[in-house]
């Protein structure tokens, strides 16, 4: 049986108040980590207090990006061992407004994903299509090249660990869901790559996260499905009872 994984990835919001007010009105309220892993992505500067707030807790910490380099001249950048360091345990990889925005590609991905585990940190990997590569039929084409790329030179035992999130990018943020079997379709799809790719173990593995406008009215049905293993929540994450919710509805 796959563990629920449901993370709250706030983006570029909360200032530090905020930050911390949300993480003391949860911590002490999330389900045992044994029945969901309760996750909140924050912004860089948070993470030293919000590492320290939720320290033996059920309420992880995950960062939002990170550079795949140790060290050097890579101004404005973060590396894994700095987010390791500072008891970080949860990296978003590949969000699509990365790939939109900040040039992050399937390549950059990979050695983000490969860099992750080299220090520990467990890389919840993104995937998605746009509206046009859906309404093209191009969904599964694009998805598993996002999959096999990000998940290349990986061992069966680390695939084993890597969380995917699979977000249509037409979803995020604009109150359209995907309807839970079309959710469904594709993770079965990423399931059936990994487990071509990997092994039927390692494709059984995996957890399979959905995000796109998940709320707490549509969480229970898209979670009932049988290859979603989680969720991976921007707007509806931001407010503490909402995210409760959420968490609770994943135990
Ligand atoms: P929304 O839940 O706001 O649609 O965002 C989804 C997302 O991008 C989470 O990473």
């Amino acid at each position: 049986m796959r563990k629920n994984v449901i993370a709250g990835n706030w983006k570029m919001n909360k200032l530090l108040g905020e930050a911390v007010q949300f993480v003391e009105d949860t911590k002490a309220k999330v389900p045992s980590h044994d029945s969901v892993e309760s996750i909140v992505c924050a912004p860089f500067p948070y993470l030293p207090t919000l590492v320290e707030k939720t320290k033996g807790t059920d309420l992880k910490v995950a960062a939002q990006n990170m550079h795949f380099e140790e060290s050097g001249a890579f101004t404005g950048e973060v590396s894994p061992s700095m987010l390791s360091d500072i008891g970080v345990t949860y990296v978003v990889l590949g969000h699509s407004e990365r790939r939109e925005m900040f040039a992050e590609t399937d390549e950059t991905v990979n050695k983000k994903t490969h860099a992750a585990f080299a220090h520990n940190l467990i890389p919840i990997v993104c995937v998605g299509e746009t509206l046009e590569e859906r309404e093209t039929e191009k969904t599964m084409e694009v998805v598993e090249a996002q999959v096999k790329a990000a998940l290349a030179g990986l061992s069966e035992e680390q695939v084993n660990q890597t969380i995917i999130a699979y977000e249509p990018i037409w979803a995020i943020g604009t109150g359209k869901t995907a309807t839970s079997e079309q959710a469904n379709e594709v993770c079965t799809h990423i399931r059936k790559v990994v487990a071509d790719a990997v092994s039927a173990d390692a494709g059984e593995a995996v957890r399979i996260q959905y995000g796109g406008s998940v709320k707490p009215a549509n969480v229970d049905e898209l979670l009932a499905q049988s290859d979603i293993d989680g969720a991976l929540v921007g707007g509806a994450s931001l407010e503490a009872d909402s995210f409760l919710q959420l968490v609770e509805a994943g135990a």
